[in-house]
């Protein structure tokens, strides 16, 4: 059992409007490095498009109607929009749920020191990384400040081709007899992943300034101050994280797949988008649901397992006149649900991990994945049959490319994501996505194909299920 290759049924107008939408995403993934850059973003365009804040809503007590776009922002860092559909909410929602948070480098909060004449910020990193990777590759500092003051600086330095980059450091391999020999999980330490940002020391007239210990990380200290206002202790309130510099690239001599930062999971975070901006009213209230923190377990209020959606939900009810703690149980268990999260491509380097017949390839359509987990299916929310069946009839009668896989041969490896989450409200719920080469690495790569049947089929999905 084969599933075919969108790219061998695509005609002129097809490929003209899946390379159209990939550059749109291009863009985005080059400016969006951070979950909050991407909320801050979408949030823009959703506004641009009649989404309206939930918060004005509420402060105005709106009763919202069938058509009635809205969307609540949480703490910055994950997103819920809906469309009000024709049907009540009690029959359920149809629902769109991908992360925005990607792995990369959190600086800690006591970050900088000078040693030896340099100045380097220490980092914790932030998901599952072979660190490895992330050593002599440019890198670009993005995130806020928190001042005491209640104000917020927004920094981000390295992607600006005027702009100064930063790295991590690796060994000379003239020097790295002992290190060739160790595990790949210790070749670099996480502990060793702090980022170099200065050699100059600070120079004055005074010949007590010129004594000065530390004077290295003294004249970081000033520029931080000139240039973005900020004092040492002010790292004691601050999110920043260090990311790859420079903007997603298309790649191959034919430009059909893009390398950048944070496909996992913007490369399905951003067509569950855009398939909100597209959809007229629908039948079921459509939902899109950007969540934070996936790649460490969906903890805290912006991740899955946070009660915001639910909160938000019961809101949503409330201004469309009909809420009840029952009817808002009925909603929930009611809705269905694709959760995406990317994919683990076919490598021909590496594919004695994959079993072929149930692997992700690119360029044949959004991948679907009855379950996922590890070691015996441990952790993943198995999708019924039924549903299953359901989804794939709204594909093939849209004219969707999809394809079918689990993540890597049995007892290899796996995964989790965010579906068991929803599932705990009982919704139907299957994981879905894009396949991703290089899953976690710095730069990551997809298909544009793949790109676009994702969007395809997330409209399908919401205006058939
Ligand atoms: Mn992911
Ligand atoms: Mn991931």
């Amino acid at each position: 059992m084969e599933r075919p290759n969108a790219w061998k049924n695509y005609n002129d107008a097809d490929k003209k409007a899946v390379f159209q939408f990939a550059e749109a995403y291009r863009e985005f993934l080059s400016k969006c490095k951070t979950e909050r850059e991407c909320v801050t973003e979408l949030k823009k365009k959703a506004m641009d498009a009649g989404f309206i804040d939930m918060k004005e809503i509420i402060e105005k007590g709106t009763k919202l109607k069938a058509g009635d776009r809205v969307f609540a922002d949480n703490h910055g860092k994950n997103l819920a929009l809906y469309i009000i559909g024709t049907d009540d909410l009690e029959c359920g929602m149809n629902i769109l749920g991908a992360h925005i948070d990607s792995p990369r480098l959190d600086l800690k909060q006591n970050p900088l020191y000078e040693d030896t004449e340099m100045a380097l910020l220490d980092t914790h990193y932030y998901g599952g990384i072979k660190k490895y990777q992330w050593v002599t590759v440019p890198l670009a500092i993005h995130g806020v400040v928190a001042k005491k003051d209640g104000t917020q600086i927004h920094v981000s330095i390295g992607e600006a081709p005027s702009d100064p980059v930063f790295g991590v450091s690796d060994l000379l391999i003239h020097l790295s007899a002992d290190l060739m020999n160790k595990k790949a999980s210790e070749v670099v330490e996480g502990e060793a992943l702090d980022v170099l940002v200065g050699n100059m020391p600070l120079l004055t007239n005074d010949e007590d300034d010129k004594k000065t210990k530390d004077a290295v990380k003294a004249n970081i200290l000033l520029i931080l101050k000139e240039q973005y206002d900020f004092d040492e202790e002010d790292f004691l309130s601050a999110e920043l994280e260090v990311v790859p510099a420079g903007p997603a690239r298309d790649y191959g001599f034919d430009r059909s797949m893009i390398m950048g930062y944070g496909h996992d999971d913007r490369s399905c975070a951003y067509p569950s988008f855009a398939a909100m901006l597209e959809i007229d009213t629908p039948k079921k209230t459509a939902v899109c649901l950007l969540v934070d923190k996936e790649e460490i377990g969906s903890v805290g209020p912006t991740g899955m397992r946070s009660r915001f959606f639910e909160n938000m939900t019961a809101e949503v009810m409330h201004a469309c006149g009909n809420y009840s703690e029952l009817r808002l149980r009925r909603a929930l268990q009611n809705s269905k649900v694709l959760s995406s999260d990317v994919s683990a491509a076919f490598d021909p380097n590496y594919p004695s991990v994959t079993e072929k017949k149930n692997a992700a390839y690119f360029g044949h359509g959004i991948v679907f994945n009855k379950y996922t987990g590890a070691r015996g299916k441990s952790g993943s929310n198995d999708a019924n049959a039924e549903y299953v069946a359901e989804v794939r009839k709204i594909m093939d009668d849209n004219g969707v490319f999809f394809q079918t896989a689990e993540l890597g041969k049995v007892d290899v490896g796996g995964g989790g994501t965010i579906a068991y989450i929803l599932g705990n409200y009982n919704m139907q719920v299957i994981d879905c996505g894009v396949a991703v080469l290089n899953m976690h690495a710095p730069w990551e790569i997809i298909s544009k194909a793949d790109l676009y049947e994702a969007k395809k089929g997330y409209i399908a999905f919401l205006n058939h299920a």
